[in-house]
């Protein structure tokens, strides 16, 4: 069975060149004939990890292409997912995996309502990779990859791939409450980061807007039915502003490189979903507003 993989930037191409490197079936589905002619003068699509660079002459076609898709990786932002997959919903088949990789919130229910006969399987990644060029990805950060959905179904029979592609990942019940704990703390670390120019463990020096941030988020995560994911926030919030006390957010990373960002599904979502639960969240509010405003004065888009 063949994996699509829709946008081969970091993620899409940190899968899709560990699937293939197993000899498992793989097509990258390009936004355009422009974007799969530049891949196709490419020799294939490269992946560095632990310095050792290894290349992949995996086939490309882009969205129009008349291919069914049994199982499709969606790896594009947030931003982008539903436009993306739009694009190729009717070459869905009835039975289709499609499995969501977007940060944040939001997005996710947004593809899922487009296409009710496919199986949207939400995914919580804790790897990290970025491009250094175009097709080519550097494998950053080990982590993990949790899988779930939301009708609580069994776990696929696919999962074997990716155990044989040694990708590595965990079945969970509880996909939603691990997206609003990852969410949740990101929306206490990285708009402060780029507000406060700062890495992460320079936040030590706003250690109370921190902790009243996580007191307010951590009321919304209750209202809105997550305990789970509000329990111990503070605490591992701090945890990872010590761990990761020399790093600059991805958030931060992103301004500073003039892209844009996941506000929207991330303190956007909070705050949406705060406001249609008449949950008051003044500090939440009132950094997504200081944030939309440094995004504007940086001529980013701050949706
Ligand atoms: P990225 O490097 O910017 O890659 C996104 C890709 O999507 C790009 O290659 C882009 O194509 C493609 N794309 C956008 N619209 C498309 C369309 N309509 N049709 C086909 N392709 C399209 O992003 P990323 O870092 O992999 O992030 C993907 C998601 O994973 C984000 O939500 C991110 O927050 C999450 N995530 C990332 C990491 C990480 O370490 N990178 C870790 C955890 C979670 P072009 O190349 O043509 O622009």
């Amino acid at each position: 069975m063949c994996w699509h993989v829709l946008g081969a930037g970091s993620l899409g191409s940190l899968w899709a060149t560990r699937l293939a490197r197993e000899g498992l079936p793989v097509r990258l589905i390009l936004r355009d004939e422009a974007r799969l002619a530049a891949y196709n003068a490419h020799a294939g699509l490269a992946l560095d990890e632990n310095g050792q660079r290894q290349t992949f002459a995996i086939a490309a076609q882009t969205v129009s292409a008349d291919e069914p898709i049994r199982r499709l990786l969606v790896a594009c932002k947030a931003y982008d997912a539903e436009r993306a997959v739009a694009a190729v919903a009717h070459r869905l088949t009835d039975k289709a995996d499609v499995l969501l990789l977007q940060n944040g919130l939001g997005s996710q229910e947004a593809v899922a309502a487009m296409i009710p006969h496919a199986r949207c399987i939400f995914v919580s990644s804790t790897e990290g990779a970025y491009r250094d060029e175009d097709w080519s990805v550097v494998f950053a950060g080990q982590g993990s990859n949790w899988l779930g959905d939301t009708p609580h179904g069994a776990a696929p029979a696919w999962l074997e791939d990716l155990k044989q592609a040694v990708i590595p990942h965990q079945w969970t019940a509880d996909i939603a409450e691990r997206l609003w704990r990852k969410l949740a703390l990101n929306c206490a670390i990285n708009p402060l980061t780029v507000l406060h120019q700062c890495r992460n463990g320079e936040l030590l020096a706003h250690a109370e807007e921190v902790t009243a941030l996580c007191a307010e988020l951590a009321r919304v995560l209750q209202r809105c039915g997550q305990p789970g994911a509000a329990d111990g926030l503070l605490e591992q919030v701090q945890q990872v502003i010590a761990a990761t006390a020399g790093n600059y957010s991805s958030m931060y990373q992103d301004v500073a490189q003039g892209r844009r960002t996941e506000i929207r599904y991330l303190l956007g979502h909070v705050c949406a979903t705060a406001d249609a639960l008449d949950c008051p969240a003044p500090m939440l509010n009132q950094l997504r507003l200081r944030l939309i405003e440094h995004l504007n004065a940086q001529g980013l888009p701050s949706d």
